[in-house]
């Protein structure tokens, strides 16, 4: 079954944190949205938390086919949902028949329902919140038990409060059926799951690479991450490149203040037409990003830090790692697209943005600062992609992850370090001065 779930937009999302808007007909600010995926999204005001499982006619799974769980049987449906405060309303407005008030008061349920089981991010009672960052797992038709009990091992020490799987969760390339992508998400999945830790994923060049034969799309392989209870995806928007373009936002410990974003994008796989090698993110993405960062600076009424996840390094790393101006390992080196997509200039303009941090490039887990913006590897988790040769002396910490600590005291400065499966872990990395 592909479950859909509800959290707030940044863009022309609400507050928060609230109680949950009284349902009426006629006036739309916000309108949730059930994707072809089954995800539900929202843009308006007011709401928070997460919806799952969400249909259409309130039984747990009659958006899919019986046949075949991927694929819809309502391919969309808009529901209107009145705002939890004053202002002005956004978003299509129709006469709500008899029937769309009994799904409204229906999806207004689960939505509470759900909103109370599953509160968006938010810093722990100390005012910290933890991230780690699991790349390049590499999960095929079978899984390796090394790659699961290396993020055991990790979680258990770090703690985290949000997991990022930052691309090639899968190793589409050796998946032949939908069963072995089911069976390879579920095992990209299974360390987060098991422990009850929210968890994302950007998609990887790889991840992809079972498309040819499985028939799937982007928009259904979302659908499956996002059925899992605490997967946080959701498809995001379809204007625009890619799929699973986020912004996830984190309160402060009292939920009444936002601190911090966490982005998600879609770094593509690979270029087409004259241009060989990666895709890169693309104009519209950018566009994405800057305009969000606005509307955020336009709704809280500052710059909101954050942090961007994808899977191949820009362009940017390679100039820095030139310079030496970095920390940690470079043991191969930096296989950036050719194109230079312009993102980094629009974090610079923008200033929100103080870290970027990528997978791809296996046994990097090097961090330095360019132009004011740290740039980072996140060294590979799964056993099976390359990793650092036996006669390495490296080899011995194992598989790891890139950890992230953000505290709503100073979120502009974060402090991150690699935690590798034998224990050991790199200096850590703070802010810069
Ligand atoms: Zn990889």
């Amino acid at each position: 079954m592909v479950r859909g779930h509800f959290r707030q937009r940044a863009m022309n999302s609400g507050s928060s944190r609230g109680t949950p808007a009284p349902l009426g007909a006629g006036t739309a600010a916000a309108v949730a949205r059930v994707g072809a995926a089954g995800s539900l999204e929202s843009r308006g005001t007011g709401f928070t938390g997460r919806l799952k499982p969400i249909c259409c006619s309130g039984r747990s799974a009659p958006l899919f086919d019986g046949r075949n769980p991927l694929r819809p049987k309502c391919s969309r449906i808009e529901i209107h949902i009145l705002p939890a405060r004053g202002g002005k309303a956004e978003g299509v407005t129709k006469t709500a028949t008899r029937r769309t008030l009994l799904l409204l008061l229906l999806v207004s349920a689960l939505i509470q329902s759900a909103w109370a089981a599953k509160p968006g991010l938010k810093c722990r009672p100390d005012g910290t919140f933890k991230v780690v960052m699991f790349s390049d797992l590499h999960h095929g038709a079978t899984v390796d038990p090394r790659t699961l009990a290396a993020m055991g091992k990790i979680l258990d020490k770090e703690r985290p409060d949000m997991v990022v799987i930052g691309g090639d969760c899968i190793a589409g390339g050796s998946c032949d059926t939908v069963q072995d992508v089911n069976n390879a998400i579920h095992a990209v999945g299974e360390p987060m799951e098991q422990r009850k830790i929210a968890w994302a994923i950007v998609f990887g060049n790889h991840d992809q690479e079972h498309f040819p034969k499985t028939k799937l799309g982007k928009e259904e392989v979302i659908g499956i991450y996002a059925s899992y209870p605490c997967n946080l995806n959701v498809r995001g928007t379809n204007q625009i490149h890619g799929v699973g373009n986020d912004d996830l936002l984190v309160e402060d410990s009292a939920g009444t203040r936002l601190v911090f974003c966490l982005w998600l994008l879609d770094s593509g796989e690979y270029a087409a037409g004259a241009v060989d090698g990666y895709e890169w993110i693309h104009t519209d993405q950018v566009d994405w990003y800057y305009r969000t960062s606005k509307a955020l600076e336009a709704r809280y009424g500052r710059k909101i830090p954050g942090i961007m996840f994808f899977h191949i390094p820009l362009r940017e790393f390679a100039e820095m790692a030139l310079s030496k101006k970095f920390e940690g390992e470079r043991n191969e080196p930096e296989c950036p697209s050719q194109i230079d997509g312009g993102l980094f200039a629009a974090v610079l303009d923008r200033g929100d943005v103080k870290g970027i941090f990528c997978g791809h490039d296996h046994t990097n887990d090097y961090v330095g600062e360019w132009f004011g913006v740290r740039l980072g590897y996140d060294y590979s988790a799964g056993y099976a992609a390359y990793g650092l040769p036996a006669s390495n002396p490296g080899s011995v910490r194992g598989r790891g992850g890139r950890v992230f600590l953000i505290k709503e005291s100073d979120p502009w400065n974060f402090t991150t370090w690699m935690r590798f499966e034998d224990g050991s872990t790199d200096q850590a990395s703070p802010a810069p001065e």
